[in-house]
């Protein structure tokens, strides 16, 4: 039996240090050696949860910078900010009422 406290793939999201599989979360890397922060590649890695919340605590309280220890250009928000957008894990809440409307349609 493998000892359950070697977890070598669980990160911990840098705003609401919630641990998980690290391929839960966004990757944010500080490359070698240009220092250049992208979001993927070899170097010092950070790791955030693709939600709103702790991307907006990361940007505000400036967690990417200091974990990585380099300024965080705007670009790269940018870019997380989208990702949020085509994200599949909210469901549309108008999708059950264009369904009942059809309904009441028929009714008329
Ligand atoms: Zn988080």
């Amino acid at each position: 039996m493998a000892p359950l406290r070697s977890k070598p793939n669980y990160r911990r999201c840098l705003s609401c240090r919630r641990i998980d599989h690290r391929s839960s979360f966004w990757r944010i890397v500080r490359s070698y050696p240009s220092r250049k922060v992208q979001l993927e590649g070899t170097g010092r890695s950070a790791y955030l949860c693709p939600q709103a919340e702790c991307l907006a605590v990361a940007r505000r309280k400036d967690r990417l910078g200091r974990a990585l220890k380099v300024p965080v250009p705007d670009e790269i928000y940018q870019i997380l900010q989208q990702r949020l957008g085509t994200l599949p894990s909210t469901a549309k809440p108008g999708f059950h009422q264009v369904d009942q409307g059809r309904t009441g349609e028929g009714l008329l």
